[in-house]
């Protein structure tokens, strides 16, 4: 039997296969991490489909966040000013019970939040949905995947009938024109980008096209950077329809057949000439008639982005107008070509399938559909009308609910949302205000930990077997490698746990997370998501499985392998092979939308758009990476990046401290002039809050207006003044 356990990276959405053995094997006193604990030894899976034995240094390093600062034992607090004092999970059950009990029958399923994570397993997702908008009636669960790639989520099911990303990785090896807006690809999907730029490189013909307010590495290897104003992506994408149509690259029989709405499209395009976006954008007429030649010559097209779209008070509209040039030149459905989001987060897809959101239902259901509801109701053998037909509170929604009384317990899991959250101070505040706060996860402290009542130790990577997808729809499952530490369990399990406890001990009986799995792939039968072919044992005797796999493609890997682009959805690698959508006419629907620019806008108060965006070596909070020495010394302190014009105009030089303060709150950073950035934008990273340095909270600045479909905020810009300290 082999020494390496094969399981997944649990950092980005890329979802790179990792082998990892154990550290007595091979480590002597030198393997060990700064607390002396010995160093479990990770490599990249070569037979991996995604990966293919490639790692960066995240997945790399991971293992030497195993072991530091765990939360160990349930313990609990009955105020936020007293000390927490260590209980039994018995007890720890009991007090949850109770309360969720008492609030339940007094105020009302909807005064329960709970507020989860990509990081989950879907087995965790499952059981959150099957507890939360199930057992307890309640749709209030959201993860952080709101703040992540929700309008992506929406996008989608607007332009397709369904979400899903209808391409697959192979496409960055088949493509012709490479097209990333809102991405830095480099930094936050590295062996994504790996795989794209050596093919680029070697193929010179192949277009790479980068659209970005910052020169990101991404940037640096493109034939052609677009740094457009923050908030004028509309303006660029209606700008380039303009041109295609003008210059016939439209591909008429490809929207005839399988595409509506054409008419209302074709309107607003013809309000975005070059002259007036150029201007808009701020580039040049020759820069933007270049990306129109490159898209329109091209005989493959695929767009790539992440939260540089999606984190946006019009994320569902850029998503769409994104999709609208894909539509009008026949590009999807092809190998190399389509519209492709990539996820942020490990399991963000997993969690979409098992509708791990607040409007969403296992299967790539909605709560708002009546069908949906009682078809879910039926398979966890409810009765009628159990599910709410209301979609419950998002992320942000619950930061409100705790102002304004409505929520009454919050429970959070996997996430660090006094971090995360836009408008930290008002995020904090409202936190402070939480009636009660269960604080579920790995690590302790977290800036979070600070906000709870009740703290449960959660197993994480490495600690639990179970299944993550990632953005090309690939099903790994992660298998444990060693034991939780002291009294840690899986997410599911505690789910489950108070499931039971609550009255509800038939929808629980799960032995193991592979009998959860089994019961929620039921869920996905006859669905655009359909897993039925798919279980733990499968998945470990086959390897990584794409979907759509249902049960009559047992035995193969599915898109891995078999069927190839020429057939139909079912089992070819891409979806939409058969140019038939999700609709209920089966037709793509173009979305016609004008640009509406930033929610707050720059103004002689607050000059400047501040952006934000992840390091490669860090990962969101630093909860694991700010405990990885190697990559703290890569990332040692946040920085402030600022163009040199707009330095020499504020007398500020390298290094020197800024005051950045927006209309909600300020933060300071040692500046770093460059060229990089493009005048009248500052970038700051997001991944120093409290507990890494002292008032460099990036999200201390931004601001919560969302985007009206995804309900995802707008954390990508805000206006700012700055202050040379
Ligand atoms: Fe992990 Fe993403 Fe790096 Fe792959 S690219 S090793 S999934 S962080």
């Amino acid at each position: 039997m082999s020494e390496f356990t094969k399981t997944l990276c649990p950092y980005c959405g890329v979802g790179c296969g990792l082998e990892v053995s154990p550290p007595a094997q091979h480590n002597k006193a030198t393997n060990r991490d700064s607390q002396g604990n010995p160093i479990w030894r990770v490599r990249g899976d070569k037979a991996h489909p995604s990966s293919q034995g490639m790692v960066c240094v995240k997945g790399a390093t991971i293992a030497e966040s195993l072991d530091k600062n765990r939360l160990h034992y349930p313990m609990v607090r009955d105020s936020l000013d007293q000390e927490f004092r260590r209980v039994s999970w018995d007890e720890a059950f009991n007090i949850i019970t109770q309360r969720i009990q008492t609030i339940r029958f007094t105020q009302g399923p909807e005064a329960l939040c709970m507020y989860g994570s990509g990081q989950f397993q879907t087995e965790d997702y499952y059981i959150a949905q099957k507890l939360m908008k199930g057992c307890l009636g309640s749709n209030n669960f959201d993860a952080n995947s709101r703040l992540c790639m929700s309008s992506a989520v929406s996008g989608y099911i607007q332009s397709f009938g369904a979400d899903g990303p209808p391409c697959c990785y192979e496409d960055l090896e088949l493509t012709d024109c490479a097209f990333l807006i809102g991405t830095n690809t480099a930094e936050c999907h590295p062996i994504v980008f790996n795989r794209l730029a050596k093919y680029h490189k070697k193929n010179r013909k192949v277009k790479m096209i980068v659209v970005d307010p910052r020169r990101t590495p991404t940037a640096e290897v493109a034939d052609l950077h677009l740094a457009i104003r923050p908030g004028t992506d509309i303006d660029l994408l209606n700008g380039i329809a303009h041109l295609l149509m003008r210059w016939n690259y439209i591909d008429t029989i490809f929207m005839d057949d399988c595409t509506s709405n054409f008419p209302a499209y074709a309107e607003v395009i013809r309000h975005y000439p070059p002259e007036v976006v150029a201007r808009q954008c701020g580039i040049s007429i020759e820069d933007l008639e270049t990306a129109a030649r490159y898209w329109g010559e091209s005989e493959r097209v695929l767009s790539l982005w992440s939260m540089g779209v999606n984190q946006s008070s019009e994320g569902t509209a850029k998503v769409r107008t994104i999709i609208n040039l894909h539509l009008m030149t026949g590009q999807i459905g092809k190998p190399g070509a389509g519209p492709f989001s990539l996820t942020g987060q490990p399991n963000a897809m997993g969690g979409r399938e098992a509708g791990g959101l607040a409007h969403l239902l296992p299967g790539y259901r909605v709560v708002k559909n009546p069908q949906h509801r009682a078809e879910v109701e039926e398979l966890w053998g409810l009765k009628p009308g159990q599910i709410s037909p209301n979609p419950g509170l998002t992320a942000w929604d619950m930061i409100t609910g705790l102002e304004n009384s409505a929520v009454e317990l919050l429970w959070i899991a996997a996430t660090n949302p006094a971090v995360s959250m836009p408008d930290l101070e008002r995020t904090k505040k409202a936190l402070l205000r939480s009636p009660f706060t269960i604080y579920q996860d790995a690590y302790y402290p977290t800036e979070t930990s600070a906000y709870a009542h009740v703290l449960l130790p959660a197993a994480q990577w490495g600690e639990k077997t179970g299944v993550m997808t990632n953005s090309e729809r690939v099903v790994t499952l992660c298998q444990a490698f060693r034991q939780p530490p002291r009294e840690a369990k899986a997410d599911w399990e505690i789910f489950a746990e108070v499931g039971r406890r609550l009255g509800f001990k038939r929808e629980f009986t799960f032995a193991n997370s592979a009998e959860v799995y089994a019961e929620f792939v039921k869920l996905t039968k006859n669905r655009p998501c359909d897993m039925t072919g798919l279980s733990h044992a499968q998945l470990q005797s086959e390897g990584p499985t794409q979907w759509p796999h249902p049960e009559e493609s047992r035995g193969s890997r599915g898109a891995g392998e078999a069927g190839g682009e020429a057939s139909a959805n079912r089992s070819g690698k891409r979806l939409y092979t058969n140019l038939r959508f999700h609709t209920s006419d089966g037709r793509a629907r173009f979305g016609a939308y004008y640009s509406k620019g930033l929610a707050e806008p720059p103004n002689p108060d607050y000059p400047f758009v501040l952006t934000n965006g992840r390091l490669y070596g860090h990962w969101h909070t630093q909860t694991r990476t700010g405990r990885i020495e190697k990559i703290c010394k890569m990332h040692p302190e946040p920085f402030i990046e600022i163009h040199p014009r707009d330095a020499a105009k504020l007398n500020i030089v390298d290094n020197q401290y800024i005051e950045v303060r927006s209309r909600r709150g300020k933060a300071k950073f040692p500046a770093k002039v460059t060229k990089a950035i493009a005048p009248g934008t500052v970038f700051v990273p997001m991944h120093w809050g409290s507990l890494w340095a002292d008032n460099a909270e990036a999200n201390a600045l931004t601001h919560p207006e969302s985007c009206p479909d995804s309900l995802q905020p707008e954390l990508k810009a805000c206006a700012v003044q700055l202050i040379p300290i």
